[in-house]
């Protein structure tokens, strides 16, 4: 119970009707959470190239040459990656934040792997278009705007070698204050094919 009660969003009381179900089930049914927790620990990891949880670096996405690597989609969290997936309409490449700003919870610009972003677009990439997918909460949005800033050179004429590229953000069609990760499949499919340029006017 104390151990469950530890994860986000598991309250005491949570904690302890998972015990009591886990209790009531075969023994055969707690034994496979614990080799499951056990797994996750010990062979998922985050991709080198786009922070993406797998069980190999670089994982499936970042090593399939048929994704279009002219399009980066940037997410807060893994489980986006996931949700957009399911969606079954994107086929560019990722990049997880790990997050998003969060000045409440000491979470700045080098907590995230925007670094990381910058490191990539920089690199010859062949990137011509990040479309920023992070969630349309008042952190996720303050997040956007932050990228947007720091991608600015790169969308000039006058930036990374003469490759122009294009920001993007989902639009709006998701519910405010929501989370991708939890959102439908048509939802996430039409604030991605929707999707505009960010200016600094909007
Ligand atoms: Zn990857």
């Amino acid at each position: 119970m104390a151990e469950l009660a530890k994860l986000p969003g598991i309250g005491r009381k949570t904690a302890q009707r998972l015990t009591f179900h886990l209790l009531k089930q075969p023994a055969e049914t707690a034994e496979r959470l614990a080799a499951a927790i056990r797994r996750v620990r010990g062979q998922v990891l985050a991709c080198a190239t786009c922070g993406n949880l797998a069980d190999e670096d670089p994982c499936p996405i970042c090593s399939d040459p048929r994704r279009d690597a002219t399009l980066l989609c940037v997410v807060e969290e893994s489980g986006d990656v996931g949700a957009i997936e399911r969606a079954g309409r994107y086929r560019g490449l990722y990049h997880v934040l790990g997050g998003r700003l969060s000045p409440l919870e000491g979470i700045g610009p080098d907590e995230l792997h925007v670094d990381r972003l910058l490191a990539r677009l920089a690199n010859g990439s062949g990137v011509r278009e990040v479309i920023v997918a992070t969630n349309p909460s008042m952190e996720g949005e303050a997040t956007a705007t932050y990228l947007q800033q720091v991608l600015k050179p790169l969308t000039g004429a006058e930036g990374g070698g003469g490759s122009r590229i294009r920001v993007t953000r989902i639009a709006r069609g998701l519910p405010v204050g929501g989370d991708l990760e939890y959102a439908d499949a048509v939802t996430i499919a039409q604030a991605l094919a929707a999707r505009r340029d960010m200016s600094e006017t909007d």
